[in-house]
């Protein structure tokens, strides 16, 4: 596809070069499989460990403390049911909110049907959790309390480290699902405070298939995957080494080019939001502007007909999202956005448009006058 401007990258990012180099040799010679005593699989090994390395030190964490999952979803999964059909003292009671992905939301529904009881905090226009309530909600019966540090439709950012507090400050676990904040901001589970933290290889240029979680030392997380003792008992599998050094290496270049990438991030951001907002009427930004990923614009054009503004700009070449579900052909307004309490005219014509580090200042201002005309001649 020629022409095209892709600024879709919450859905998910190309593979880096850098990571796809590294890859490759493991589909052409280096099959070996880790546990394997001989000379194959002590070279598998020793990839294993490279990335193991550079996870952990992406997470600020210790190498065993790095368990390799398929995807950003089974790292929730894992989270949410590990700590609850691990729990010593068989505590019963989840903490989330109202905004979180599928996968936690429907991990706890479905922990719901096995006797759990979950509490959903509401968020606020801004899509902020109230910490008060966060407090008031914590029982005794609690074990973990789960909440996503960047939000992947409005980019806003919660407080994890406060959040930790208060948990851990009342004897409960915190998780936090770190999926969309990874290579768009610094992940450090030490100052973040937490237990466990999720991540996934494709929304920041590694491929698709794989990601990790980050278990606190000493926490004994029941497998979701039972056989042999791989990742140290949590998660059982012949290791996708070729994958999992992807992983590895998309950490080491998140994490040794953060302030680059997150500059880089914002300034295109701040360009193609303020061409919108000078050349549109009505226009609305949904979230926090200031506490939210660099990379993530969720924006409402009142009085345009959403799918008509899609079709157009794909007729253009700009891919970007629009804010609601699309099950059975059926729009449905985004549940986040309807828990921050949005109008309808606001729920009607959402846009999220979502930046990589390897999108060019020149293609996004494209976009810009490409989607400022569309509008405009929608609105007439
Ligand atoms: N959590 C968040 C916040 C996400 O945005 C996504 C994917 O969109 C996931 C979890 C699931 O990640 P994966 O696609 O790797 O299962």
């Amino acid at each position: 596809m020629t022409n095209t401007i892709y600024l879709d990258n919450n859905a998910t990012t190309k593979v880096a070069d850098e990571v796809r180099e590294e890859l490759l040799p493991f589909l052409r010679g280096a099959y070996g499989n880790p546990s394997s005593i001989h000379a194959k699989g002590q070279e598998a090994k020793k990839y294993l460990e490279i990335a193991r390395a550079r996870t952990a030190r992406f997470f600020n964490c210790a190498v065993d403390e790095v368990v390799f999952t398929s995807c950003g979803s089974e790292s929730n999964n894992h989270a949410i049911k590990g700590a609850f059909f691990s729990s010593p003292k068989k505590r019963r009671h989840i903490v989330t909110c109202q905004s979180e992905h599928p996968s936690v939301i429907n991990t706890c529904e479905s922990l719901r049907q096995l006797g759990a009881a979950v509490t959903y905090l509401a968020v606020n226009s801004r899509g902020f959790i109230d910490l008060d309530e966060l407090k008031r909600s914590i029982t005794g019966d609690t074990i973990l309390v789960s909440i996503m540090l960047a939000n992947n439709e409005t980019g806003v950012i919660h407080n994890i480290s406060e959040i930790s507090d208060i948990a851990r400050g009342m004897g409960v676990l915190t998780h936090t699902d770190a999926v969309q904040a990874s290579g768009k901001m610094k992940i450090d589970v030490a100052k973040l405070g937490v237990d466990m933290l999720s991540i996934s290889g494709h929304k920041f240029h590694a491929p698709k298939g794989i990601g990790a979680l980050y278990v606190r030392k000493g926490l004994a997380l029941t497998s979701l995957i039972d056989g042999g003792g791989q990742e140290f008992g949590m998660r059982a599998g012949t290791e996708n080494i070729p994958y999992i050094t992807g992983l590895g290496k998309a950490c080491e270049l998140a994490h040794n080019n953060i302030d680059e990438i997150a500059g880089k991030l914002l300034s295109l951001k701040k360009g193609f939001y303020e061409k919108i907002a000078a050349a549109v009427a009505d226009v609305t930004l949904n979230g926090d502007y200031d506490s939210s990923l660099p990379n993530t614009l969720n924006i409402s054009f009142k009085g345009v007909d959403v799918q008509s503004l899609l079709i157009n700009l794909d007729l253009k070449g700009v891919m970007v999202s629009s804010g609601s579900a699309c099950s059975s052909g059926a729009p449905k307004a985004s549940r986040v956005l309807t828990a921050m309490g949005l109008s309808d005219d606001r729920l009607k014509c959402v846009l999220r448009v979502s930046f990589s580090r390897y999108n060019t200042n020149e293609e996004v201002m494209k976009a810009a006058d490409i989607l400022i005309d569309i509008v405009n001649s929608l609105k007439k």
